[in-house]
């Protein structure tokens, strides 16, 4: 089966009760049995079976198996958000004294949180790009982890999956992925080696901006090695599940940070048209990206064009896709900002993987928390817009943001400015 039949009737969906085609919103906190004995078996783990929902639920189960399945991963665990699965995911992995390699041009929540593990004696060194040659001389016995999104979020850095994946493995270290802006549309990071993906579900999976969840995918490939990873020393006995295992039985469980009921239902509804939504949205970035290139007045990063530092990994590895974000650079604050109040079909809100088309100047918004060498290694600039492109009519799309750009520019010559 590819892609889209698999989101339909792939294996893991569910024969649900009554023939629903959707599983249904099993809105109960606890789960009841006939007998004492039977309760704590559940508890146990020596029957399969829901005891409360912050630990397992019906709706969640679907979602999981559903996001393991389509990621080719063997377990998925869902989360409250994004960031809930970003930290629970790196927790699940470290001790004070553990150390981390992590790409610098991160999303700004991910970039923070790993500035507050500081304080717990956890250490990052930051890569201005994860690739082989940066990652490689910052590896060392306390490393236990290298950490990065595959297509980040603004910068559209592009990373090399396997190249990485294959020196994080030499040194006996998984790779972690944020995979939020590629999908498994695009993508499948685990194909290529990664270890463990992450997505920030509420973005293009969910896909309507109505719910959001997160989700931690294990492909079940590391070799783990508890006296390395002395975080998983409890769960090794579980072998090939044993990342999943201590998850599910201690940081995941005790943070509390499960996915709501209803925002898992609306994940697996999302999910459903991830493929068809995902070709629509790269199909207009794509446009929207080649008609603005070049125009005076705007620089344009999109990983598909030319001027693109990686487009040629794109062409191998992404399937000549790019992804739903394209970021400009306006020339200066004061322009991004009259560019942006100028825009008519498109909303200013942050957020991405929308079925509409937002805009954003990251600075004092998405990172307004970060510090300012944070928001420089993040590829982000005062002038930087964020477009997080929707499935309108890309005719629509690019007429209104070149008669935006137009009216920035013609701004600027009211002021007497030549750009
Ligand atoms: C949005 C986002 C997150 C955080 O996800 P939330 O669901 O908002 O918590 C993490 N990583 C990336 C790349 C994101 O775009």
């Amino acid at each position: 089966m590819k892609f889209n039949t698999t989101l339909l009737h792939g294996n893991a969906v569910n024969r649900y009760a009554y023939g629903a085609t959707q599983p249904s919103v099993c809105q109960s906190s606890a789960f009841h049995y006939p007998s004492a004995e039977e309760l704590e078996d559940v508890f146990q783990g020596r029957v399969p079976g829901h005891a409360y929902t912050r630990c397992s639920n019906p709706t969640v189960d679907a979602l999981e198996r559903r996001l393991a399945e389509v990621e080719g991963g063997l377990a998925a665990v869902a989360c409250a958000s994004g960031m809930a699965a970003v930290t629970t995911a790196i927790l699940n992995l470290v001790c004070a004294g553990d150390e981390i390699v992590s790409s610098s041009a991160l999303f700004g929540g991910t970039a923070e949180f790993l500035e507050d593990l500081e304080r717990f004696g956890v250490k990052t060194h930051y890569v201005p790009k994860l690739t082989a040659e940066s990652v490689k001389p910052l590896l060392n016995e306390r490393t236990r982890l290298v950490f990065g999104e595959v297509i980040s979020n603004p910068s559209l850095a592009v990373t090399d999956v396997r190249a990485v994946a294959e020196v994080a493995h030499a040194a006996g270290v998984p790779l972690v992925l944020d995979a939020t802006t590629v999908t498994p549309w695009i993508l499948r990071p685990i194909e290529l080696g990664a270890d463990i993906v992450i997505h920030s579900v509420s973005k293009y999976i969910a896909g309507s901006g109505n719910a959001i969840s997160g989700v931690i995918i294990d492909s079940g490939n590391f070799k783990w090695d508890a006296t390395k990873h002395r975080a998983l020393a409890h769960s090794a006995k579980f072998g090939r599940f044993a990342f999943t295992a201590q998850l599910r039985n201690a940081i995941w469980k005790n943070l509390g940070g499960c996915i709501a009921p209803q925002n898992a239902y609306l994940a697996v509804n999302g999910l459903e048209t991830l493929g068809l939504r995902m070709e629509r949205i790269c199909a207009n970035a794509k446009a929207l990206a080649e008609s603005l290139d070049g125009l005076p007045g705007v620089t344009v990063t999109y990983p598909t064009l030319a001027s693109h530092p990686d487009h040629e990994l794109i062409a191998r590895d992404f399937r000549g896709l790019g992804c739903g974000i394209v970021t400009l650079r306006l020339g200066s604050r004061e322009r991004a900002f009259r560019f942006m109040n100028a825009l008519r079909h498109v909303c200013l809100a942050t957020n991405i993987g929308d079925v509409r088309t937002l805009v954003i100047a990251p600075e004092k918004t998405i990172n307004a928390h970060s510090t300012p060498e944070q928001i420089a290694a993040a590829g982000v600039f005062p002038d930087t817009v964020r477009v997080s492109v929707g499935i309108e009519d890309a005719e629509d799309l690019i007429e209104d943001f070149r008669q935006a750009i137009a009216a920035a520019n013609a701004a600027d010559a009211a002021d007497g400015k030549t750009e």
